[in-house]
C-alpha cells in the first residue's frame, strides 16, 4: 500500500470509529448532531453511517423532533450485534460473562478455585470459556481476562501471580490458539478501573481517573486522560506490595508489611481469625471492638497510600472497589480521613473518593471493554 493510500485509510477508519463512538455514547442521535459533534462534514457522517449500518453495528431507529424543516433520522447501536467475554481470575473464585456492546450480561458462569495447582487453574479457564463460547453468541469479537498479579498485556503473558501457581504464563496465546479469536489480558485492578471507567456512570472521555481495588489483594488502574496507563512492563498502580509498616506481618511476596498485610480481604481475615468476609461484616456491623480496630487500620493504611498516589500523580478522582468495600460509609470515612491527613490540604481537599458502582462485577466488565478501549477495529474482524 503506498503511504498516501495508507494515510487514507487511517483517516477513514479514524473517522468511521469517531462516528461509531458518538452513536454509542448516545441512545439515539441523529446524522447532522454527529457532524456537529464531531466536526466532519455531512457527507463523511453519512459515509459512515453507511458503513456502520452495512456491517450491523447501527440502525435506524425512527424520527426526532424537527427543528423548522424535516423531522432527522435517529440513528442507535445494535447493542447485540458483536459479543466480547469477560474473565476475572480472582483468588478464590473464576468467573466468566458473554457481554455485548452495551456492557450488558448476556450469560455468567463462575466457580470456585480452592487449592488448585497450575495445571487445574487453567483447565478451570478452559471448562468456563468452553461454556461461555458454546451458546452460540455471535459474532464473538475477543476475550479479556483480568487476572491478579504481575501481568504483561502486549505479549498476553501473566508474568507471576502467587496463589496460582502461574509464572511465564502465556494465557494470551494458549487462549487465541484454543479459541481462534483475539485475546488480552490485564492485572485484575486495572480491568476494574475500565470497567468503572466505561460503564460506572458518567466519565468524560479525556478523564483522569485512578480505581483501587481492595479484596484479597490490593491494586490500582490508573487512567490518563481516558487511556489505560500501565507503566514500562505493565506494573503501574501496583500498590499492594509496598511496604507500610516496617518490621510489619510477613507478606506472600516474602517482604514484611506490605500494604496488602494490614488493608486486604486476606489481612482483615487473618487478624480477625475468620474464614468468611461476611462473618467479618457482621462482627463489625455490630460494634464489635477488635472487627473495628483491625478494619479501621486497614482503612488508615489505604488511605496513606492514596495520599502517595494523588501526591504523586495529581488525579481527582478516585474511585474504590472490590470486597473490602462491603465495610462501607465507616471503612470509607477513615480511608478518606488518613488520605487527608497524609498529604497536602491543597492536594487532597479537590480529591473526590466514592465507591465504584459496578461492585464484583467491575473486572469482568472491565476485561471485556479493554477489547474496545483504544479502537473498534476488532468490531469490523468478524472471525466467526
Ligand atoms: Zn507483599
Amino acid at each position: 500500500m503506498s503511504s498516501k493510500k495508507a494515510t487514507h485509510q487511517q483517516t477513514k477508519q479514524h473517522n468511521r470509529d469517531l462516528v461509531l463512538k458518538t452513536i454509542i455514547d448516545h441512545d439515539a442521535i441523529s446524522r447532522a448532531e454527529i457532524a456537529r459533534r464531531t466536526h466532519l462534514t455531512r457527507a463523511t457522517v453519512s459515509d459512515m453511517v453507511a458503513i456502520l449500518t452495512r456491517e450491523g453495528l447501527v440502525k435506524e431507529i425512527g424520527y426526532g423532533e424537527s427543528i423548522g424543516g424535516k423531522a432527522p433520522i435517529l440513528l442507535s447501536l445494535v447493542s447485540d450485534s458483536r459479543y466480547l467475554i469477560g474473565l476475572d481470575l480472582a483468588q478464590d473464585r473464576f468467573s466468566g460473562s458473554v457481554v455485548n456492546l452495551r456492557g450488558e450480561t448476556k450469560y455468567s458462569v463462575e466457580y470456585p478455585v480452592d487449592n488448585k495447582d497450575r495445571e487445574q487453574a487453567l483447565q478451570l479457564v478452559y471448562k468456563i470459556l468452553d461454556q461461555l463460547t458454546r451458546k452460540q453468541w455471535k459474532p464473538l469479537v475477543g476475550i479479556g481476562v483480568g487476572t491478579p498479579g504481575l501481568v504483561n498485556t502486549r505479549e498476553g503473558i501473566i508474568v507471576n501471580a502467587v496463589n496460582l501457581e502461574w509464572q511465564d504464563l502465556p494465557l494470551g496465546q494458549l487462549l487465541e490458539k484454543k479459541y481462534k479469536i483475539p485475546v488480552l489480558v490485564l492485572n485484575d485492578s486495572q480491568a476494574a478501573a475500565i470497567g468503572e471507567f466505561v460503564y460506572g456512570g458518567e466519565h468524560p472521555s479525556d478523564q483522569n481517573l485512578i480505581v483501587v481495588n481492595a479484596r484479597y489483594g490490593i491494586g490500582a488502574g490508573i487512567l490518563i486522560n481516558g487511556r489505560l496507563f500501565q507503566g514500562d512492563a505493565g506494573w503501574a498502580g501496583e500498590i499492594g506490595h509496598v511496604v507500610v509498616q516496617e518490621n510489619g506481618e510477613l507478606c506472600r511476596c516474602g517482604k514484611q508489611g506490605c500494604l496488602e498485610t494490614v488493608s486486604s480481604v486476606r489481612a482483615v481475615l487473618k487478624k480477625l481469625n475468620l474464614d468468611s468476609l461476611d462473618e467479618a461484616q457482621a462482627s463489625f456491623a455490630l460494634g464489635d471492638r477488635t472487627s473495628q480496630r483491625v478494619v479501621a487500620a486497614a482503612a488508615h493504611y489505604l488511605g496513606i497510600s492514596l495520599a502517595n498516589l494523588i501526591s504523586m500523580l495529581n488525579i481527582q478522582k478516585i474511585i474504590l472497589t472490590g470486597d473490602m468495600t462491603c465495610f462501607g460509609a465507616a471503612w470509607l470515612d477513615v480511608v478518606k480521613e488518613s488520605m487527608r491527613s497524609a498529604s497536602l490540604s491543597r492536594l487532597s481537599e479537590n480529591t473526590e473518593l466514592e465507591l465504584g458502582r459496578l461492585d464484583y462485577r467491575a473486572c469482568v466488565l472491565g476485561a471485556s471493554a479493554f477489547l474496545l478501549l483504544n479502537g473498534y477495529s476488532l468490531l469490523f474482524q468478524q472471525t466467526n
